[in-house]
């Protein structure tokens, strides 16, 4: 498959477009409240919520099978305006080429995805390593999974240190649905993180809850700008509504392989050690079904950074180079994804008894 290198003006024009540039620098206008904060979560809360509200039993990595709770799909509600992905930032990106001489930026992205008839868990040794270390990470969340953890996609939300995407609603196979089931997969999550962020901001974009230190709207954009596709699975067609949805989709160039429960943990830290390179995107999961990634990312971090790596979020590395982009969703291997196709084809009719007229009671 084709990867496109586009020129690093023009990408960084198509940026502006989407309004992911001032999302970049928001991050870059604050790095020192950014860093007091994340140091301590209690105080870029002004007292409200103390560190103990951070903290996370065992049991919450722990998925929930049969819990069909939150299976309903967020209500509708207008949303934020976007213009589609310009013609630069289409296609799936898969790692982002940097400049000559520049800094050895990479980005961890970690997985939420919860799909029906279930409530995924929230692996909170993860996030509490990443603020302790204050290692950047954009989050691509299941629409389903902010609202069965809500508290925990608030504190997401608003902490600097993390960024925001957008998983799908349920962790459906976008190369199976079509229509409404197509549209609704992809605006699900940005409809339950807006009435999250109302609930954070009121209608000036002001911090609506005391709790919140003043600068929150800087903090917490209008809207996603990132997808990723559940299984990184796509078709022309979904590659196409997420990019009309004004939404890059994002893939990757690293796999950890952390949702095999025999991966290990040192093998999930070799592979980051062994495969990064500038301008790399990782994948790992947050949701429980990283088996031993909380105890491999304390292995791989700090090698990485005496490697002269350092972690952003996916949008300030797109700031920073050229996207490398390809024009189907894959893995290691152009194809390799499209084999979940066979988990969720549709069971085919039983095929009527000699005699009858099909589809007859
Ligand atoms: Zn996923």
């Amino acid at each position: 498959m084709g990867r496109l290198i586009r020129p690093f003006s023009q990408s960084s024009m198509a940026l502006a477009m989407l309004g992911l540039a001032s999302l970049s620098a928001v991050c870059a206008a604050t790095p020192a409240t950014a860093a007091d904060e994340t140091a301590a979560p209690g105080r870029a809360l002004s007292r409200c919520p103390a560190p103990a509200d951070y903290a996370s039993p065992l049991v919450e990595k722990l998925p929930k099978k049969g819990i069909r709770t939150f299976d309903r799909l967020e209500r509708e509600r207008p949303l934020a305006a976007h213009a589609p992905v310009p013609p630069g930032l289409r296609g799936a990106i898969r790692r982002v080429e940097l400049p000559k001489g520049s800094r050895k930026l990479v980005a961890l992205t970690l997985d939420l995805c919860e799909q029906t008839g279930e409530i995924a868990g929230y692996d909170g040794a993860i996030f509490d390593y990443l603020r302790r270390e204050r290692v950047k990470a954009t989050l691509f969340t299941g629409g389903k999974w902010m609202r069965s953890h809500e508290p925990r996609a608030r504190q997401l939300i608003i902490d600097p240190l993390f960024e925001m995407a957008n998983h799908g609603w349920a962790h459906r196979n976008l190369r199976l649905l079509t229509g409404t089931g197509l549209r609704d997969e992809i605006v699900g999550p940005q409809r339950a993180y807006e009435a999250i962020r109302a609930d954070l901001l009121n209608d000036k974009g002001l911090a609506a809850d005391q709790c919140l230190s003043p600068d929150a709207s800087l903090r917490v954009p209008a809207r996603i700008g990132l997808f990723r596709f559940p299984f990184g699975a796509c078709n022309a067609a979904a590659l196409d509504a997420v990019n009309d949805a004004g939404l890059l989709a994002i893939q990757w160039d690293l796999s950890t392989g952390d949702p095999s429960p025999t991966q290990s943990a040192r093998a999930i830290a070799d592979a980051m050690i062994r495969n990064a390179k500038p301008g790399s995107i990782i994948i790992a999961h947050a949701n429980g079904r990283g088996f031993n990634t909380a105890a491999a990312l304390p292995i791989a971090i700090p090698k990485l950074r005496a490697l002269g790596f350092e972690f952003v979020t996916v949008s300030e590395l797109l700031a920073a180079g050229r996207p490398v982009i390809a024009q189907s969703c894959y893995d290691s291997r152009p194809g390799d994804t499209d084999r979940y196709d066979a988990l969720f084809a549709l069971k085919p009719p039983r095929p009527a008894a000699p005699g009858t007229i099909p589809g007859a009671k």
